[in-house]
């Protein structure tokens, strides 16, 4: 398999966490000035993985390609270090792994780091995120049209405004996520988590499924979250074109994901299944 080089049919993880070691050594001082990243990992028992890692646990699990993402950093060198720790892990594995650099839109130096990261070869953004507020839709959609002039994915956490409580769910509303979205109708962009059930609304006679065109759905943490029926209604509102598999991983392993997706209850035919769990993902990034 070259780099760029898909058959059908292949595996795709486009939702993956690695980290640089230095942060996996001590991650207690990189909580220093971090609140979101604290809120995650300071807890010992948050697992992380560096590249290595991860593409042992695609070997194990018969993933053929992990998209890796960064991690939104209030500071500036935090954000440089493991965007560059991704460009190394790209360099160092380019036919198992793609790279979407991170940043925290409203920082003063986000423009410039994201800029920096796409020029050093990282395929796309994400997992940009709003932890703690609603998507502030104006930094984000300075990063909406950087990524639509480069023709790279960003990848966007959102998370249902309703249902219980876990660490990392946001605040954020469906009204701000629409509107970023209606507003940067060219940038490609996958909503993590299921959109925050933003599919449901690919429904109604006007509008939404046109202004869905290029937004696409992540299957990450899915499994915490809803039953696996919810699959199958996202193919069906959206189209089967619309579904990626995303694990979280170290969250979850891929194969947690392939026995849901693949179930009974999520209804997807044999050809939907095989695009969910990768051929869409294939056609999006090259
Ligand atoms: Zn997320």
């Amino acid at each position: 398999m070259q780099a760029g080089c898909y058959s059908a049919g292949m595996i795709i993880d486009v939702h993956t966490h690695i980290f640089p070691p230095q942060v996996m050594a001590d991650r207690e001082r990189f909580c220093q000035g971090e609140p979101a990243f604290a809120a995650i990992y300071q807890n010992p028992d948050a697992p992380m993985v560096d590249a290595e890692g991860l593409v042992g646990a695609m070997d194990g699990e018969g993933v053929d390609i992990s998209w890796a993402v960064g991690f939104p950093w209030i500071r500036e060198e935090n954000a440089r270090l493991h965007n560059d720790y991704l460009q190394q892990a790209i360099q160092a594995h380019p036919k198992r792994l793609r790279g979407l650099a991170c940043v925290h839109p409203p920082a003063d130096w986000a423009m410039r780091e994201a800029e920096r990261s796409l020029g050093l070869g990282l395929h796309g953004l994400g997992e940009l995120a709003f932890y703690d507020s609603d998507l502030d839709t104006a930094s984000l959609g300075a990063m909406c049209d950087l990524a639509a002039e480069a023709d790279a994915p960003l990848l966007l956490h959102t998370n249902e405004p309703v249902g219980h409580q876990y660490p990392g769910k946001a605040p954020m509303t469906l009204a701000a996520l629409y509107g970023l979205i209606t507003a940067h109708p060219a940038t490609k962009l996958v909503l993590a988590h299921m959109g925050g059930g933003l599919f449901f609304y690919a429904a109604l006679k006007r509008e939404v499924s046109d202004a869905l065109a290029k937004v696409w759905l992540d299957t990450a943490a899915a499994p915490f979250l809803y039953r696996p029926r919810a699959y199958g209604l996202a193919v069906e509102l959206m189209g089967e074109d619309k579904l990626l598999m995303g694990s979280d991983y170290p969250l979850l392993p891929v194969s947690r994901y392939r026995r849901e997706i693949g179930s009974p209850e999520a209804g997807l035919s044999p050809e939907q299944l095989a695009l969910a769990l990768g051929d869409n993902a294939a056609r999006l990034l090259a």
